[in-house]
């Protein structure tokens, strides 16, 4: 049996189950699909002779040296001389003395890491295996040698005589889950041979073949449960049906411009959606400067003139403000009472406020994530909308969902979610995307440069300024309660004021000024009462001031591609051209480098995303915990972005007869979805 308990293999025993139940396998099965961590083919490795400054690389060499080195401070240095046929290389690990221990000259080893030079080559902190004779035998012979992910006490090498074993005794108990329909339409490989190769491929190709298999089963059964999630929730929940007449022209009668035919679209998908008793979970994707808001106030107006409250959580306090003082206004012109909620709101006035929410008379509410508090109770919530919602996690977005009745809600995002992704991502949102920008936008024009072309830089900004536009000067305090990069800010601030532009109205914005300060400074910059305004990167997300045509960044380096998209996209918000500078300090990174040219060729957001995903790698960009996602094993969304579109058919396609999974063809299936996902029970099984 499948489910037979890891202890009764081969080899392990009741000590070793233990460090196996470590790494999540507690049968056969959760063996057979725990796949390695990495394969060492002997084509992958290199010579030493051929490597290069930055190339990502493994090699196979022994150990030719090694020294501890203490730095002062009590630092240690572990230096390890490697040699092959063709070289030398040196390895350091920094701060992991114990590693000393773990080498002894003449040992086989391969390593992998990043090449640097340092007098000579080198690897800081590379990965490492140690290979005893058979694997450098193996490697030797041109076998691909798989290893898994190992821990202390129990070795790759020891999990591999396990795997094997599990595969002579198990495999053929493994029932092909997938109906063969599927497996001739997908041209599949089939599960034994799949995971056969997955542990011992006989060519990269096969490996290939085999993973694509698994990653595609994996994905199909994570579309199927996000479906089955999807479904049961609308079935349970009911939403107020907001159906409201004449909203169209109290629309049109408060704003100063005509409604693209994209934001038109996706109104109309809005207004269809809330009209139904299922709750609406749409996500609204638009590129920077696209025109959300607008969206967000024609779903507002619709849920009041239907009878019900509206919320719109922004994830700072900065951009809520903004909304709060650009709706109020169209919003009090059309008799509709709005409050704004933030952490920072006086006790006071924080009560007068719940009581208006819970009474009534108080129909918009905007805010922070102060929206979501215990406390705040509303009378009748018909429309929850989330901007930025790529600042919040999933947990935020579902806690709407258990405020009084089910409100309708409304995700909005710039994000930087490759299109490939959101798919999976927001497998439970139904999507909106707004592709056109308003009329009359100019480009903006993106440039990098040096230090030795500040004054240069300043100058422009001068002339800009005695045309009537403004600028923003952007210093990257990433973290706003770090005090020292707080100071170079203000510094920064000074220096421009007082010197550089005397004669100019310098503002200065930060997260930590109180907020009334924080209103009247952003005021003032809106009404053109300031000319440059210094800011740390809280006005990132969100910040609209057309006038505005300047953005001036310090250390673009530091900054990350997505990051610098969004705040870019703080101008070409008017009539005028646009300008983004990015000030890079002297020491540029072959990434960083990359990142300043793709920013000045690009100016998509979405291929930003897609350029971002790809210089950062999967791990780092997305990670599916984070996302409030199940884990995969096999899969990766990067990786396998492609099999994403079509599992996502195939799911839908075989929900769409047997939501229960109960039709026989399905039961493989059903086995699969259930072991991957146990919690499949709540929605599957019918007795
Ligand atoms: P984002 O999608 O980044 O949230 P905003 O909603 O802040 O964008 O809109 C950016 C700017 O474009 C705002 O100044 C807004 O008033 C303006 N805008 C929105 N829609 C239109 C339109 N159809 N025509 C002209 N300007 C528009
Ligand atoms: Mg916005």
């Amino acid at each position: 049996m499948l489910e037979t308990n890891i202890q009764y293999l081969k080899g392990v025993g009741p000590k070793r189950a233990l460090l196996f139940n470590k790494l999540g396998i507690a049968s056969v099965r959760d063996l057979l699909y725990y796949p390695p961590r990495r394969y060492l083919d002997r084509s992958l490795i290199k010579n030493i002779r051929d490597i290069r400054t930055g190339d990502n690389v493994t090699l196979f060499g022994q150990v030719a040296d090694k020294g501890l080195v203490r730095t002062r401070r009590n630092f240690t240095i572990l230096n390890l001389l490697v040699s092959d046929d063709t070289g030398y290389l040196l390895c350091k690990w920094f701060n992991q003395p114990y590693l000393k221990d773990r080498f002894q000259p003449g040992d086989r080893l391969v390593v992998s890491g990043q090449v640097l030079s340092d007098h000579g080559l080198s690897m800081s902190n590379p990965e490492y295996e140690l290979l005893d004779n058979e694997e450098a035998e193996l490697i030797h012979t041109g076998r691909i040698v798989p290893f898994h992910p190992a821990t202390a006490g129990l070795s790759a090498k020891q999990i591999r005589q396990v795997m094997k074993s599990a595969l002579e005794g198990y495999l053929h108990m493994i029932e092909e889950p997938l109906p063969p329909e599927l497996i001739d339409s997908k041209d599949l490989m089939d599960i034994r041979q799949s995971l056969a190769q997955l542990h011992f491929p006989d060519t990269m190709e096969s490996l290939s073949q085999a993973r694509r298999r698994l990653a595609f089963e994996e994905l199909l059964y994570l579309e199927l449960i996000l479906f089955l999630q999807k479904n049961s929730l609308q079935r349970r929940e009911v939403s107020t049906i907001i159906k409201a007449s004449d909203w169209r022209n109290d629309l049109s009668s408060i704003l100063p411009f005509a409604l693209t035919g994209a934001q038109q679209r996706v109104i109309g998908e809005i207004s269809n959606d809330i009209g139904r008793a299922r709750p609406m979970h749409r996500l609204l994707q638009g590129d920077v400067g696209s025109g959300k808001t607008i969206v967000a106030l024609a779903a507002i107006i619709q849920a009041v003139k239907g009878g019900t409250q509206a919320s719109l959580m922004a994830p700072t306090e900065l951009l809520a403000e903004q909304h709060y003082n650009s709706l109020r206004p169209w919003l009090s012109g059309l008799n509709i009472t709005s409050a704004l909620l933030t952490s920072k709101t006086k006790n006071k006035h924080r009560s007068e406020i719940y009581q208006g929410l819970s009474d009534g008379g108080v129909s918009v509410c905007m805010g922070t994530q102060a929206l979501i508090q215990e406390s705040v109770e509303f009378a009748n919530l018909g429309l929850a909308i989330i901007d930025e919602q790529h600042r919040f996690g999933v947990k935020q977005r579902a806690a709407f969902r258990f405020k009084g009745r089910y409100p309708h809600t409304l995700v909005m995002t710039a994000t930087p979610i490759p299109r490939t992704l959101a798919m999976t991502v927001y497998g439970d949102l139904d999507v909106s995307t707004i592709d056109q920008m308003p009329q009359g936008r100019q480009s903006i024009t993106t440039k990098w440069t040096a230090e030795a072309n500040r004054s240069k830089v300043y100058d422009f900004i001068e002339q800009q300024m005695e045309q009537g536009r403004q600028a923003y000067v952007v210093y990257p305090v990433i973290e706003e309660s770090d005090k020292t990069e707080l100071k170079a800010a203000i510094k920064m601030h000074r220096a421009l004021a007082q010197d550089v532009f005397k004669d100019r109205r310098v503002g200065l914005m930060h997260g930590q000024l109180p907020a009334e300060e924080r209103q009247s400074v952003m005021e003032d910059f809106r009404n053109h009462q300031i000319d440059i305004l210094v800011s740390t990167t809280v006005i990132e997300v969100g910040i609209d001031v057309p006038n505005a045509n300047i953005m001036f960044i310090e250390h673009a380096e530091r900054f990350g591609l997505s990051q610098l998209h969004q705040l870019r996209g703080r101008v070409g918000r008017g009539s005028h051209k646009s300008y983004c500078i990015l000030m890079a300090g002297p020491k540029l990174t072959p990434e960083a480098r990359q990142r300043l040219d793709t920013m000045q060729s690009m100016s998509d957001g979405f291929k930003i995303a897609e350029k971002d995903l790809e210089l950062r790698g999967p791990g780092e960009f997305w990670s599916t915990r984070q996302h409030g996602l199940p884990q995969l094993k096999i899969a990766d969304l990067t990786r396998d972005a492609g099999l994403i579109g079509p599992a996502r058919e195939e799911a839908k396609r075989i929900l769409a007869g047997d939501l229960d999974l109960s039709q026989k063809k399905h039961l493989g299936i059903k086995t699969g979805l259930h072991a991957f996902h146990p919690e499949a029970d709540k929605f599957t099984s019918t007795g």
